[in-house]
């Protein structure tokens, strides 16, 4: 019997390849045939860092495409990889297809693309392929993005993107107030690479989102509840984690360093910090160091994610004799098993940049967070766990520009001494886990998807 064969792409990110990476584990499932297309600078570091998927081979092939730019070429300039990229890809992403289409009987059907690659949308109507779309962000993200034309209607916003107004905003009444500020596009880096992504990623993510059939969001209904009402074309299918089955989390870029778990093992039950900023933050020396001397302060059993090159350097420098002195009670890695990590019993909270999939992989596991936003849409994750959804608090700079040692110290005493807040994440893990069970919303939507896929029949999909 021949399988359903579609294409999944995401926007070569870490934050974009897990989450996709498991969407196609998911898909395979539900015997769907996947064709996972990474650029080959981020196939080339999945296959360095042990990559192995445990979906049926035949369910699921990885291939690769050029992203435009050269090997020694810095990934980490956004602006830079989104244009060569968008210009590049279309024509390579359409090379692949017809080959595929060419040597075999499973011919592809469907494209889902992340909504940062909208490009796509202009492959699969010259190809007459249907097209849905995936969210790896917080719905509300790509609601903002779908409003563009009101935001630039009410001018919220010029027609290149530039907020006109210091004043907050709202998608709809029942929507959390943004900052037009930290609108995606508008705080991703400077000014050049901000006007790239509006006119590369957002103005394509647009087109792409209002062109496809279907757009399914790695959330839930619990979640963003306002979102889904609005834009009822989204579908929540979230939280995709590797956590909810048997299986591991794919898709890393770095070896995570495993040791970090026996470690916990040790560590008393609801003590120990987690403190991970995702793949992208730079703090500079001064920040790094004032953020370990703030650790040392806790004296809390902490474990620290020191990403190579977190500090801007390749050379991390602790202040002197630190090593010594945290001993056994500092625990840091270069990358962890974060899902597992949050998952552990002994872990108490999570200071986090709030990425989209931290931010899911917390709330899923119950873990009250310590808000450190760096960029992009985590000035807005921070408004759902602080002010919204009451999981956390935030760290806030001082007048020049530093998260102080201070700080630190006194919001994680003040957050582990909230009864309320640790109540809150773990009313709002149930939720959340729960809508993944069979027959509930998150599941639901993610069957009536998977038979769209299936069978080409336009289902009502609103749950
Ligand atoms: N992650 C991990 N180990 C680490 C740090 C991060 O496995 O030490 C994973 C994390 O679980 C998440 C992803 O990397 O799935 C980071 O995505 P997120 O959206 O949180 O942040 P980004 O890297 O996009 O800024």
């Amino acid at each position: 019997m021949k399988n359903i064969h579609v294409v999944l792409i995401p926007y070569p990110a870490q934050g974009h390849v897990i989450p996709l990476m498991e969407a196609a584990r998911c898909f395979t499932s539900h015997g769907l045939k996947v064709t996972f297309v990474n650029t080959e600078f981020t196939h080339k570091r999945l296959m360095g860092a042990c990559f192995e998927i445990d979906c049926p081979s035949d369910l699921m092939q990885m291939v690769s495409v050029p992203d435009g730019m050269e090997p020694c070429d810095d990934r980490n300039d956004i602006g830079k990889l989104t244009k060569t990229m968008f210009q590049l890809m279309p024509t390579k992403l359409e090379e692949i297809i017809n080959d595929i289409n060419k040597k075999n009987d499973e011919k592809i059907t469907c494209i889902i693309a992340d909504c940062y690659m909208g490009w796509v949308v202009r492959v699969a109507r010259k190809m007459g392929i249907r097209l849905a779309v995936f969210c790896p962000s917080s719905a509300a993200v790509l609601a903002v993005t779908m409003s563009i034309q009101n935001l630039i209607d009410n001018e919220v916003i010029n027609c290149t993107g530039i907020p006109s107004k210091n004043q907050m905003v709202q998608l709809s009444t029942s929507m959390p107030l943004m900052d037009p500020n930290n609108f995606l596009w508008a705080c991703v880096g400077d000014s050049a690479t901000n006007q790239i992504i509006f006119d590369f990623v957002i103005l394509d993510g647009k087109e792409a989102a209002e062109a496809a059939d279907h757009i399914i969001c790695n959330s839930t209904m619990e979640l963003e509840p306002a979102v889904f009402t609005l834009f009822p074309k989204m579908l929540p299918i979230g939280p995709l984690l590797a956590t909810n089955g048997t299986t591991r989390q794919v898709g890393h870029f770095w070896n995570e360093d495993s040791t970090c778990l026996t470690w916990l093992d040790q560590q008393p039950v609801s003590t120990v910090i987690y403190v991970a900023f995702g793949s992208f933050t730079i703090f500079d020396q001064i920040q790094f160091e004032e953020l370990a001397l703030a650790l040392e302060d806790t004296k809390k059993p902490f474990l620290w994610v020191v990403r190579p090159g977190i500090s801007g350097s390749m050379d991390h420098v602790y202040p002197s004799g630190y090593v010594e002195r945290v001993g056994n009670r500092g625990k840091m890695v270069s990358w962890a098993p974060q899902q597992e990590v949050l998952n552990h019993p002994s872990v108490a909270c999570f200071m986090s940049h709030c990425g989209w999939n931290s931010t899911m992989e917390g709330v899923s596991n119950g873990v009250p967070f310590l808000c450190w936003p760096y960029f992009a849409d985590q000035f807005f994750n921070r408004t759902y766990i602080c002010d919204i959804w009451k999981t956390g608090v935030g760290l806030n700079k001082d007048e020049t520009g530093i998260v102080t040692r201070r700080e630190i110290k006194s919001k994680v005493e003040q957050l582990l001494s909230n009864a309320i807040i640790r109540k809150n994440a773990l009313n709002l893990q149930e939720k959340v886990t729960d809508s993944v069970r069979e027959g509930n919303p998150s599941n639901k939507n993610l069957n009536k998807f998977v038979d769209w896929v299936k069978d080409g029949n336009d289902l009502c999909l609103c749950e």
